[in-house]
């Protein structure tokens, strides 16, 4: 992994590790961004480090873990702290789409390896677990609010996809692959009613984008998920139904 010293940290720690902290570094989604925000934090910074900062295609050491990084008051003693290439702001399909798919891998892979070394459960904590001293994975967010009047920051914002992050990090740690979801139902859009969601969603989805469709990545079976897959049927000569049945389905793994 490249490293690029922060110059704003302590040597050493006081506690044990015991908070794995996601941050968005609130910097545009670029391939050069992780390298940036590094470079940032080793010279103009304001006096403020992180950890590991990662973009769709790199993960760059800043502090080592040894060391306490100055990344979220109340949690520095205890946190260890990834940066992600992005905003607060950003929204659900935002986070989900190709670049940050890759960012989120990357961030995955760096999150998986800390819980291995230091015994971290896999578990997202909220605000108040955090505030009781619970081991594991939470936002900035959460420890702005489970000690009030220490800051205001609230990344990696609302629309976090927690839900698909924290199986990446399993997966990490169980060494396997991640396995693509099959066609188990069909996928279908109603009006009026609840959207299906999950990881079969997901995976429609992501190959429609990756088939150059313009679709977000967002787990939901929506209208205008109905729409590319009607477009799909058209071009790949099934009937346009808008619903991802078996066959629809298994036309998408062929192209
Ligand atoms: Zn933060």
């Amino acid at each position: 992994m490249q490293k690029i010293q922060a110059r704003y940290y302590t040597q050493g720690r006081i506690r044990k590790v015991r908070l794995l902290v996601i941050h968005s570094m609130e910097a545009p989604e670029k391939p050069t961004t992780a390298e940036n925000v590094a470079r940032w934090f080793a010279t103009s910074s304001p006096r403020t480090s992180a950890h590991v900062c990662v973009d769709n295609n790199s993960t760059v050491r800043c502090v080592d873990d040894d060391d306490t990084a100055w990344c979220a008051p109340n949690a520095n003693a205890d946190g260890l702290h990834v940066e992600l290439t992005g905003y607060a702001r950003q929204s659900r399909s935002d986070w989900l789409d190709t670049f940050s798919r890759a960012t989120l891998a990357n961030a995955a892979k760096v999150v998986a390896a800390w819980a291995k070394k230091y015994n971290i459960p896999v578990v997202k904590l909220t605000a108040a677990q955090v505030a009781a001293g619970k081991k594991g994975i939470c936002a900035h967010v959460d420890v702005t609010r489970a000690f009030p009047g220490t800051g205001s920051h609230t990344d990696p914002g609302q629309s976090f996809p927690w839900d698909v992050f924290i199986p990446m990090v399993k997966e990490e740690l169980n060494g396997k692959p991640a396995k693509p979801a099959t066609w188990s139902r069909t996928l279908v859009y109603t009006k009026g009613k609840t959207l299906m969601q999950g990881a079969d969603v997901m995976e429609w989805q992501a190959r429609m984008d990756a088939l150059g469709y313009d679709i977000d990545v967002d787990g939901l079976y929506g209208p205008s998920s109905a729409e590319t897959t009607r477009k799909f049927q058209g071009k790949a000569g099934v009937l346009k139904t808008g619903a991802v049945d078996k066959t629809t389905w298994k036309a998408a793994q062929k192209k």
